[in-house]
């Protein structure tokens, strides 16, 4: 779809409906001078080219890429009149569509009855998710796992709750003997747990998780910000995607989900979801300044946060029209990502420049160079430099790195010498489909700056 096009026509229907309330003449402090506009952009148009390549497959980087062209106009034409979802009169067509579209994802889920909305991210998604966890459990501590997202933990410390680490498993997952273990020591009243972890796309057992929380009368919340639209791939996944985990959100008390990772949205779209409506009583509503014309519940009523886009809502909605919620529509572009970090794990396994960290569960790819001596000091060296020539480089290949511990090193790789305390290993996020006709090129690219790294033929870049 041409953008460009879209985008003129997304302007013209606005315009269309404002030019229905009549002619106004703009408020002369409002001109600016174009010759002045021109430059200004010129300005910003050449600022902007500072930017990683996050579109293209050659950026594996970090969880970023643009939206979709959909979710753009759908934005653009609604931003022209700014509605603010706080309350139904800051814009009644997208208090309804942010509904549509939250319902849509309740529906993904397996929620029968739930009460949720959209916010500006994850973090105050599950901020959301935590301050209903402490309201419904006073007193109580939050078990997170080791490897969860870290603004949990300083979540926690904003809501004055005690948060607990579980260790995490060799493949950095919730380790289930660890948390029975807390549990059975009665100071948890919620466990959170991650469905695709920011660091590994790791997914804690989360089926077993549920019953194990239950019996000890402990709520669930699952952090699905990242990995969450994976769940329309439980059940369709040729390869084994294992769908248990994803089936048991629908027993579990929270949700947390991010439209602006996986959604396809551009960023200030993430949402919560309870399973029980009558968490809605949690939330304190005396604002003297909304009026309001209707008797229904109001987004803001249910919200942490006041003003939100409800631009965020009509782009979202109007994504989800034409890529749906299901394993035909944004399901394929998720197979493709899952296939691209699938093909790249058995290169990677089969060569000799770089070794496989463990296996992807979803489509983060974690490796590093293989070293004659394998050694904490001089993985984290190599794997820096690999980073730093393949974004300098002509034919750039963008990644991050990721820190790691000694231990989970030795977990996975016992052979490694841990001389240091940690080290930074390569770590991909394949997170466009375009990724998966792309893996031959990353892979040579990678392994290729690894052979070379190891022979000492990269600049070492400065720890
Ligand atoms: C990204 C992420 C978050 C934080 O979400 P933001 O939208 O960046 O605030 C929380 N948890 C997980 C697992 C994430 O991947």
């Amino acid at each position: 779809m041409k953008i460009r096009e879209w985008a003129v026509r997304a302007v013209d229907a606005v315009a269309e409906w404002q030019a229905n309330w009549g002619a106004y003449a703009a408020h002369p402090s409002l001109a600016v001078d174009p010759n002045a506009l021109a430059r200004g952009l010129a300005e910003l148009s050449e600022r902007l080219t500072g930017n990683y390549p996050f579109f293209h497959p050659r950026y594996a980087g970090q969880m970023i890429k643009p939206p979709h062209p959909v979710a753009v106009v759908g934005y653009l034409a609604t931003m022209l009149i700014n509605p603010n979802n706080h309350a139904l009169d800051g814009g009644p067509p997208t208090a309804a569509m942010e509904r549509e579209a939250v319902d849509a994802l309740a529906r993904m889920f397996g929620f029968a009855e739930h009460l949720g909305h959209l916010t500006s991210s994850g973090t105050i998604a599950n901020l959301e998710a935590l301050f209903v966890a402490r309201e419904s459990q006073p007193g109580r501590a939050i078990a997170v796992g080791a490897e969860s997202h870290y603004t949990h933990a300083r979540m926690g410390h904003l809501l004055g709750v005690t948060t607990r680490s579980v260790p995490a498993d060799a493949r950095g997952r919730m380790d289930l003997d660890a948390l029975a273990e807390l549990l059975a020591g009665g100071e948890i009243g919620t466990v959170v747990a991650t469905l695709g972890t920011t660091s590994l796309g790791a997914i804690d057992p989360l089926d077993a998780i549920v019953p194990l929380a239950r019996a000890h009368g402990v709520r669930v919340h699952v952090d699905a910000a990242y990995g969450g639209f994976y769940a329309l791939l439980a059940g369709v996944d040729p390869d084994g995607l294992d769908p248990a985990p994803w089936r048991a959100i629908a027993e579990c008390d929270s949700v947390a989900i991010d439209p602006h990772k996986h959604g396809l949205q551009p960023y200030g779209c993430g949402a919560v979801l309870f399973r029980d409506p009558a968490v809605g009583r949690f939330y304190r509503h005396d604002s003297p300044y909304t009026y309001f014309t209707s008797g229904d519940l109001h987004l803001g009523e249910i919200s942490l946060e006041c003003s939100r886009a409800g631009a965020a809502a009509a782009a979202l909605w109007l994504t989800q029209r034409l890529l749906p919620l299901s394993a035909e529509g944004l399901g394929a572009v998720l197979a493709a990502n899952l296939r691209a970090a699938r093909a790249w794990a058995r290169r990677i396994e089969a060569s000799e420049a770089l070794t496989l960290y463990q296996p992807p569960a979803l489509d983060i790819v974690n490796c590093f160079p293989t070293l004659e001596r394998p050694a904490m000091t001089a993985i984290d060296a190599a794997s820096a430099a690999v980073l730093h020539a393949g974004m300098r480089e002509a034919d750039p290949v963008f990644l991050s790195t990721l820190r790691i511990t000694n231990e989970a090193m030795r977990q996975r790789h016992p052979a490694v010498i841990d001389d240091a305390a940690g080290a930074r290993i390569l770590r991909s996020a394949l997170m466009k489909p375009e990724s998966e006709t792309w893996v031959t090129w990353l892979h040579d690219r990678v392994a290729g700056l690894a052979a070379r790294a190891r022979a000492g033929a990269l600049p070492m870049p400065r720890a």
